[in-house]
């Protein structure tokens, strides 16, 4: 028995929803009387620091291609060698189609996007967001293996000076049927899945030419920048911005949203974050409703006298 953290790495280090996971695989372990171990497919120096956040040890091996199919036959091997009953996965692109191929190869039940911790007192339930955030729902899982992804903040973060024990597994994966062509690093320091503020721009903007008013602003922040899907569509911006039900979900401290309408379908993938501000020169646009706080004005006033002030103040 055990429960299984996978974590990613972002330049050696590991991703801030990663150290979630950890933390969320080591409450769980800590329900049950077992111990969280941290699984990575990158090997680094700075796995150690897992221990910070629960884990008591961390397995690391050296995968050559990181796809869905490859971290869930490791994931595989190691739930065989532990006996690992739980595996708790950040939510990602590839780590959800990771968990839906892990969840068949173990005969698992699955929960996907929890947003907080399970609910234990009729078993293991997690509550997920359902109709694009709109609602939520309390899923129970059954079978005696469990995979669960977790949205960011699904736990919050609090370290430990423990550091945990680094074994690196001999692993090779079975022959992968996804092929990867291409992979496209995201450029800039800051992820937007990880960043703690995210300043968005959608169509109002009116083209891409105009975007220095949204980077200045994300700069003055330390933000990282997103957009809608016309936005990217359009090129205006690259499609690792995209933010919404078929883009990215984000889940910062505070959302800024500038000349974006609120389109059922981007509020998907906001609808975690903390606080979101509103910038739009229409009164009536949607996403005033969801809005903790809400500015109608032009952008291209508002956003530069805004940053004016945040630098002065
Ligand atoms: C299946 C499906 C999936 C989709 N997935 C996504 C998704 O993942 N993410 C996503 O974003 N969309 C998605 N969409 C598209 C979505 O429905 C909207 O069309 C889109 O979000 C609108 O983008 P927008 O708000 O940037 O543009 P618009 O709807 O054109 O809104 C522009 C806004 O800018 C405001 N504005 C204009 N000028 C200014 C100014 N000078 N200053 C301030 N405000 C100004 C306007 O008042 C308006 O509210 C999806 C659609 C479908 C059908």
């Amino acid at each position: 028995m055990a429960v299984l953290a996978y974590i990613e790495l972002d330049n050696g280090s590991p991703k801030k929803t990663s150290l979630e996971a950890v933390a969320y695989a080591s409450k769980v372990a800590e329900q049950f009387g077992t111990e969280a171990i941290a699984v990575s497919g990158s090997v680094s120096d700075d796995l150690s620091k897992l221990g910070n956040y629960g884990a008591s040890k961390v397995l690391q091996t050296s995968l050559t291609e990181i796809s869905a199919s490859t971290i869930a036959n490791l994931l595989n091997k190691v739930v065989e060698i532990t006996n690992a009953d739980t595996v708790i996965l950040p939510k990602g692109i590839t780590t959800d189609l990771a968990a839906a191929l892990l969840t068949v190869k173990i005969d698992a039940s699955i929960g996907t996007n929890a947003i907080e911790l399970p609910n234990f007192d009729n078993g293991f339930a997690i509550k997920k967001g359902v109709f694009s955030g709109k609602a939520f729902a309390e899923v129970t899982l059954t079978n005696a293996k469990k995979v669960v992804t977790i949205k960011k903040n699904a736990v919050e973060l609090q370290a430990t000076d423990s550091e945990a024990i680094v074994d690196t597994l001999d692993f090779s994966p079975e022959t992968s049927r996804i092929t990867v062509k291409e992979v496209q690093k995201q450029e800039g320091d800051l992820l937007l899945t990880d960043a703690d503020i995210v300043v968005a721009g959608g169509r109002g903007l009116k083209s891409a030419d105009n975007w220095n008013i949204v980077e200045d602003l994300a700069e003055t922040l330390h933000a990282a920048t997103g957009c809608s899907k016309p936005v990217s569509d359009m090129d205006w911006r690259p499609h690792h911005e995209h933010v919404g039900q078929t883009g990215i979900n984000v889940a910062p401290n505070l959302y800024v949203a500038i000349g974006i309408s609120g389109a059922i379908q981007h509020l998907a993938g906001v609808s975690s974050s903390k606080t979101i501000l509103v910038i739009n020169k229409d009164a009536e646009a949607a996403f005033f409703k969801s809005a903790d706080y809400g500015v109608i004005g032009d952008a291209f006033e508002v956003v530069p006298k805004l940053n004016e002030a945040l630098k002065n103040a």
